[in-house]
């Protein structure tokens, strides 16, 4: 799928970067084109991709500090120059536009959803947003910004993909620690997606097209990717059952939703050297993809891939439904209600040393 990637924010910027890099060292060039947007100057200049500041006029490219209504205003005032900065990198020959961003913050948080909605008016191509939550550790503006960030997002994209910050990070390392290893984790994934049907070297037996992609996210909503690999024997009867058990893995503990497996459509891609996958063990893995999403609709195919190991990739279309979803949306209300009580507190406070009857000393 030739894509063009737009980073939002600083996550935002900061993931994209990693995919370019990605989908330029595996050579994949499904990635056609990228660039970075933020209101905060200093996010930007680190980037080694092209980038546009937003909001110069109202922050001064200071960033919106995590006021993702003011995040998604700048845009706005602003989306006229996204747009034309975009015109030339949005060819004729891109099959969709990603916007990335981490939903817990301001600009990204703000901005994806203006800017989803101001791509979607212009091009015909679908435009799909690739979010990132909040891990449960931060705190209730993250979890409150990113559950109003998602809500619109659903309605202004294509499809949302979502990534939980907790899903792809290894223990013993804090957040912000594991921020470079969770990109590269994204990086691989979400370039081996963009990838499926680019490289068709070396054909195998049904290699993904990138329609298949398209329609497993047509449904919209929401979208999560489960990844798995493992050592391959040189023989595929060998590998059935590392076939099999790379896509359980893939979609019981490597999905970037934990626990979303219920969804309305879904593609399991298998990578590695085509002569290795085992066909009987893509077509138990399929089978099994299908109880286990509870989904009539599980496409398939092959992405040869020069490579000792055999992966599975598993996007899944429609898990709005699924556990994990539904206790997100409920931990941002309830964020929302605790801030809300937390600013009448104070604001009865404030009532309270108001009173005239006394004099202040000083
Ligand atoms: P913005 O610049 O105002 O859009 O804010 P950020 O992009 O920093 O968004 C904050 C959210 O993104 C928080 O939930 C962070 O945990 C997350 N975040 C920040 N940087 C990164 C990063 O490099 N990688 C990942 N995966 N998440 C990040």
């Amino acid at each position: 799928m030739k894509t063009v990637l737009i980073g939002v924010g600083q996550a935002g910027g900061k993931v994209t970067s990693s995919l370019v890099e990605f989908d330029h060292d595996m050579g994949f060039n499904a990635v056609r084109g990228a660039l970075a947007v933020n209101s905060a100057k200093a996010d930007l200049q680190s980037l080694p991709i092209d980038t546009v500041l937003v909001g110069q006029d109202r922050v001064k490219g200071h960033g919106v500090g995590g006021d993702n209504e003011l995040g998604a205003e700048v845009m706005q005032a602003d989306a006229g120059e996204v747009m034309a900065a975009l015109d030339g990198r949005i060819t004729a020959e891109a099959e969709a536009i990603v916007v990335v961003a981490g939903l817990g913050g301001g600009t990204g948080s703000g901005g994806a959803p203006v800017l989803a909605r101001e791509l979607s008016k212009v091009y015909s191509v679908p435009v799909y947003a690739v979010g990132i939550l909040p891990g449960r550790g931060e705190g209730a503006m993250y979890q409150v910004n990113a559950g109003r960030s998602l809500k619109t997002l659903v309605r202004e994209a294509d499809a949302t993909i979502l990534i939980d910050n907790d899903a792809w990070h290894s223990s013993g390392e804090s957040l912000e620690e594991g921020f470079d290893s969770i990109n590269n984790s994204i990086a691989r994934r979400l370039g081996l997606l963009f990838a499926s049907g680019e490289n068709v070297e070396g054909v195998g037996e049904s290699v993904v097209d990138t329609s298949e992609v398209i329609n497993t996210l047509r449904s919209g909503g929401v979208a999560a990717l489960g990844y798995a690999s493992a050592q391959a024997d040189d023989d595929p009867d060998t590998n059935i059952n590392v076939v099999t058990s790379v896509t359980r893995n893939a979609l019981l503990t490597g999905t970037s939703l934990p626990n979303a497996t219920k969804a309305d459509s879904a593609l399991l891609v298998v990578a590695g050297k085509p002569e290795r996958i085992s066909r009987k063990g893509v077509e138990r893995a399929r089978k099994w993809v299908e109880e286990e999403t509870g989904s009539m609709q599980v496409r398939g195919g092959d992405f040869p891939l020069d490579s000792e190991r055999l992966a599975a990739l598993i996007l899944l279309g429609g898990v709005e439904r699924s556990s994990r979803m539904e206790e997100f949306m409920r931990r941002a209300k309830e964020a929302r209600e605790e801030a809300k009580r937390q600013q009448e507190e104070r604001e009865d406070t404030d009532k309270l040393f108001q009173n005239d009857d006394l004099d202040s000393l000083l």
